[in-house]
């Protein structure tokens, strides 16, 4: 790491860094561990465009869901820009694999995360997910936020990236009655947005932590439909979540629906593998 950026770091933290190592894992920014004689830090930098103002909306998000007091998330100690770079300073989890007890208690931490309730669907500010612009404009109706602030804008992008064609891409219209008779009778709660299983931790003493938000007030399924679309997510940890939030007769459409929105991110993100994951679900609804 440059010498420059370690001091100013430094000076900020008002300790020495003695240790810096890298951590691997994230798909958007640098990451490092860095140790003071008291402390361990985790560290994110990015030098690109957006990404001071995509740390200071992930910052938001940690501190939301802390807000919460459901489930909790490393303490956000700095966030700023030096040297052309910006930064994202964070308490250093020392994690470990999940336990199916610990999947038992992010399950239930989640279900208690997700009866943190709003008026309106969205939220107060944009953020991202991952490393492309998310849309949270306030609405009264899940199905008009989930045509206009969600499908909407990723089905626009895939087209402009000539990802999918015109004729491939349904209207807002066709979007919102497939979807109005699906979202009946949702109420606005507190998401992590991007629930995969990158995303959380379980510290060396058991407690879950979620990383990485892209929070948003929306329904509680769409970070269930996240967590299946990659895997990595134990039975007791869907056991412990449906014990407190069950489903209902529509769940099992409304997570295919909720995944084509994060297949089109990845498609938009990573491009043509996922053409044909989101090509199966736009054929199969709209
Ligand atoms: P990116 O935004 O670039 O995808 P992430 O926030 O996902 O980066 O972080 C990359 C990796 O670093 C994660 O997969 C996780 O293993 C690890 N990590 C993230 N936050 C912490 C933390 N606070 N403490 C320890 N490790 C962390």
């Amino acid at each position: 790491m440059d010498q420059g950026l370690k001091y100013h770091l430094s000076d900020l933290l008002s300790e020495s860094i003695i240790k810096v190592s890298p951590v691997l894992g994230g798909d958007i920014s640098k990451a490092y561990r860095m140790d003071t004689p008291n402390s361990s830090y985790f560290l994110k930098l990015n030098p690109t465009g957006d990404a001071l103002k995509m740390f200071q909306t992930e910052a938001f998000g940690l501190q939301c869901i802390d807000n919460s007091n459901t489930i909790k998330t490393p303490k956000v100690v700095a966030c700023g820009k030096v040297k052309g770079s910006a930064f994202l300073v964070m308490e250093f989890i020392e994690s470990k694999p999940a336990s199916s007890k610990d999947f038992e208690t992010l399950g239930r931490q989640l279900a208690q995360l997700h009866q943190s309730s709003s008026k309106d669907f969205g939220l107060n500010h944009d953020n991202f997910i991952g490393s492309l612009p998310q849309s949270n404009t306030l609405h009264t109706n899940w199905s008009a936020f989930f045509a206009q602030e969600r499908l909407g804008p990723q089905l626009e992008l895939a087209k402009q990236k000539h990802l999918l064609s015109n004729h491939e891409c349904p209207t807002e219209q066709n979007i919102t009655s497939v979807v109005e008779p699906l979202f009946k009778n949702i109420r606005p709660t507190l998401v992590h947005g991007d629930l995969w299983q990158g995303n959380y931790l379980i510290s060396k003493c058991g407690t879950p932590y979620l990383i990485d938000p892209a929070v948003y007030f929306g329904h509680h399924e769409v970070d269930i439909a996240m967590t299946k679309l990659f895997g990595g997510f134990s039975n007791n940890f869907y056991t412990a979540y449906s014990s407190m939030i069950p489903n209902d007769e529509n769940t099992t459409i409304r997570l295919e629906i909720y995944q084509l929105y994060y297949l089109l991110v990845h498609l938009n993100l990573f491009g043509k593998l996922y053409y044909s994951n989101v090509m199966s679900i736009l054929k199969k609804y709209f």
